[in-house]
Parts: C-alpha cells; sequence; structure tokens
C-alpha cells in the first residue's frame, strides 16, 4: 500500500463546488488502495481578508495573534473538505497541526517546522482513514501557534512527505504545472515535464509563484518525490527531481519579483568590518538581505546596497538610523519601484555565453541594469520596476523563440 501527501492551493478549494471536486479527487486516490495525507490552504483569498481585518483594527498587531488569526483560514479548509469526504464515504479526520504536533520554531510568520509527531497520523492511517492536516502552520514550545510564511502550506505537505516517507507528494494547483515563466506575462510560456530541485529552488526563491521555497529546499534534502498537477484536468503536471534530462535550451525558466526594495548606506568608512556591523544587525533584527554590492566612493569612502523585501524597509531604515553613530555613515537612500529579473538553468554552470544572451535581450529592449548577482545556475538583473514585464518578455523570447 502506497501513501500519498495530496496538497491543495486556496485557488483548489475557494468554494463548495471546488471542495467537493478536490473529495473526489482525493477518493479516487483512497479507493485506488493508497493511503492518504491531505494538506490545504486557506480558501481563495481568506488570508488576505484575515490581514485586512487585522488591519482595520490594529495597523502594528503583534506577531503571534496574527498567527492566531491567520491559522484559522486552513483550519476551516480541512472540516469543510472533511464534510465533503464524508458525503462520499470516506472514512476522514481532520487536525489541526497543534494537533499533529507539527512542532515548529517561534518566530511567529515565519517559523520553521522543527520536528512532526507521527504518532496521531500514523494510527489514523492505520485505521484506513485520510488524514486532513492544515497547511501553513505549527505549534512551538509553549503550545503556541505559529504560520510559516505566505505560501507555507506547500513546506507543510512536503515536510509530512518526509516524515512519513510517502511515494509521492503532489501539490496540486490551478495551473498545470511548472512553466519557463509567468503565462500570464509571456502567452507563449511553456509547461515543463520536469525540473531540477536546484532549478526549481532557485525560481521559487526569485518570485516564481509556483512552489514556496523551503518545501523545495526540503523535498530535495529528504528526496521527495514530488510533482506539481492541475486540480482541474487530469493531465501530467511537473516533476522535481534530482537530475533531468539535459535540455539543450540552457535554462529551464526566468522569474521575476516586484516585492524587493533597494536601500543604500551611503558615505561609510572605508575599514574592515563595516559590512559586518551592517549585516550583523540587519540578520538580529530578522531582515533577509538579498543583493549586495559594495562600492568605493570618494574620500576613503564606501557605499554598500542591497535589497530586502519591501516590507521591510522602513524597517531596516529605522535600525540603521538608529546606529547611525556606530556604523558611520552619511545617509541612507531606498527606492521600492524597482523589481528583480532571472534566469535559473542547470546549463548555466557549463555555457558563460548564456549570461551574455540575457544583458543581449536586455540591451535589445533598451532596459537598463540596476545591479547583477548570480548564483552558479542562475543570473539575476535589479531593474525599475516598470521595466519588470519588459524585460521578463524580452529574456524569454531570446531563450525561447528559436528552439
Ligand atoms: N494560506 C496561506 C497563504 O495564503 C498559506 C498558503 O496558501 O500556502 O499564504
Ligand atoms: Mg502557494
Amino acid at each position: 500500500m502506497s501513501l500519498i501527501v495530496q496538497k491543495f492551493g486556496g485557488s483548489s478549494v475557494k468554494n463548495a463546488e471546488r471542495i467537493l471536486h478536490v473529495a473526489e479527487t482525493i477518493a479516487k486516490t483512497y479507493w485506488a488502495g493508497n493511503n492518504v495525507i491531505v494538506v490545504l490552504s486557506a480558501q481563495g483569498d481568506t488570508t488576505d481578508e484575515l490581514i485586512d481585518k487585522a488591519e482595520e483594527i490594529n495597523p502594528h498587531p503583534s506577531k503571534r495573534e496574527m498567527d492566531m488569526l491567520l491559522s484559522t483560514g486552513e483550519q476551516i479548509s480541512v472540516a469543510l473538505c472533511a464534510m465533503a469526504l464524508e458525503t462520499l464515504h470516506i472514512p476522514c479526520v481532520s487536525l489541526a497541526a497543534w494537533q499533529v504536533g507539527i512542532q515548529s520554531t517561534s518566530v511567529h510568520s515565519a517559523a520553521r517546522i522543527k520536528r512532526i509527531d507521527s504518532e496521531r497520523i500514523r494510527s489514523e492511517l492505520d485505521q484506513r482513514r485520510v488524514v486532513l492536516v492544515t497547511g501553513f502552520q505549527g505549534v512551538d514550545r509553549n503550545g503556541d501557534v505559529t504560520t510559516l510564511g505566505r505560501g507555507g502550506s506547500d513546506t507543510s505537505a512536503v515536510a509530512l512527505a518526509a516524515v512519513f516517507h510517502a511515494d509521492l507528494c503532489q501539490i496540486f494547483t490551478d495551473v498545470d504545472g511548472v512553466y519557463t515563466t509567468d503565462p500570464r506575462i509571456v502567452p507563449n510560456a511553456r509547461k515543463l515535464d520536469e525540473i531540477t530541485y536546484d532549478e526549481m529552488l532557485e525560481l521559487a526563491s526569485q518570485g516564481a509563484q509556483v512552489l514556496h521555497n523551503r518545501s523545495v529546499e526540503l523535498a530535495k534534502k529528504f528526496h521527495v518525490n514530488l510533482e506539481v498537477v492541475s486540480s482541474l484536468e487530469d493531465k501530467p503536471g511537473t516533476k522535481v527531481k534530482e537530475v533531468t534530462k539535459v535540455e539543450k535550451t540552457n535554462i529551464a525558466g526566468v522569474a521575476k519579483d516586484t516585492s524587493i526594495a533597494r536601500v543604500a548606506l551611503v558615505g561609510l568608512q572605508h575599514n574592515p568590518g563595516v559590512a559586518f556591523q551592517v549585516f550583523d544587525l540587519l540578520s538580529r533584527n530578522n531582515i533577509n538581505v538579498d543583493v549586495i554590492l559594495q562600492s568605493i566612493g570618494r574620500d576613503e569612502t564606501k557605499d554598500i546596497t542591497f535589497t530586502v523585501h519591501k516590507k521591510d524597509m522602513e524597517e531596516a531604515e529605522r535600525i540603521l538610523n538608529d546606529h547611525k553613530s556606530a556604523l558611520k555613515f552619511d545617509h541612507i537612500e531606498m527606492d521600492d519601484k524597482i523589481g528583480k529579473v532571472s534566469i535559473v538553468g542547470m546549463g548555466l554552470m557549463s555555457n558563460c555565453g548564456v549570461a551574455a544572451k540575457m544583458f543581449e535581450a536586455l540591451y535589445e529592449a533598451g532596459i537598463n541594469i540596476q545591479m547583477i548577482n548570480t548564483s552558479e545556475i542562475r543570473v539575476s538583473v535589479l531593474l525599475d520596476e516598470s521595466d519588470v514585464n519588459k524585460a521578463v518578455k524580452a529574456i524569454h523570447d531570446k531563450f525561447f523563440d528559436d528552439i
């Protein structure tokens, strides 16, 4: 008997009709003789609506209470879906993450799963029940509910698949797989039959909205057999795996991210330890920094420019200004009208012409590059936010039109 983890996203459970459809998919898997663990997201835009509700009352609520609020969305989904399964006479039980024992760190709104207790789920599966688990959340050592960050239900699913050694982890969504880029921007984007964990990880962390990046990290680490499939149509999706057939195209996809902001510290002293002081301060305040650029200025000074998530820009400014006398910089410049476009592919490792081809596409489209950042299998450029979609299209056309 196989064990399959099936995760359904918010749009797949957005109303009664869709939940009944999801229940049929689960029922088919169950009647085929499999054990099934189901992980659900909150219905439709529920999480956003809950955030709006909080804002009406308190623009700066504590993160603990925010987690308490947001975790309710997933609880609604699992209960409703269990009721749908009951109508199909499928034995099932819905469980919140704290009931399972999905133990996490205490970093509210960005908790990490540390351990998953297996007893409860195991005993339910042994009784041939479908187990429906709330995605996106955990419980910390104090018994407080935490959430794993937006999009975190994918991570809940992969973590459960890893702990229970599932034969397959299926992520059902309203697209039918992973595309070379966002089909809403580039209509001739293609669906990939397969993609490596590393490529998927880079794409996910560079703004491709298909999978939560932590979920891909976990899948790679624990060799989870992962698949992104359509919740609407019964057809093959995209398999995420260790190695894929080598593609001639060099890149797997083009991703964009417009949720970033640029912060520049101008006029720092050109001494050892300055970068350490700046980034240590930010990291101690849980502010994630992405692209970093240091440049030498005039008169023994230097500038350090970096990107953060838009939501962290003001906090970064405040923290840095609070330490202005210790850091000894002249002033801070900020820009939240920027975006990042990345190409990702295993082919980048062995083919240096790939980056040049990307820059050529940008040049031909008349787009200025502000910063460049690379990894072994990725090249990212920072651009004006208004150029982002044009850049994605120009780059995608360059790489995918001639094959
Ligand atoms: N409901 C959460 C969100 O909207 C988690 C998820 O959907 O994965 O971010
Ligand atoms: Mg998602």
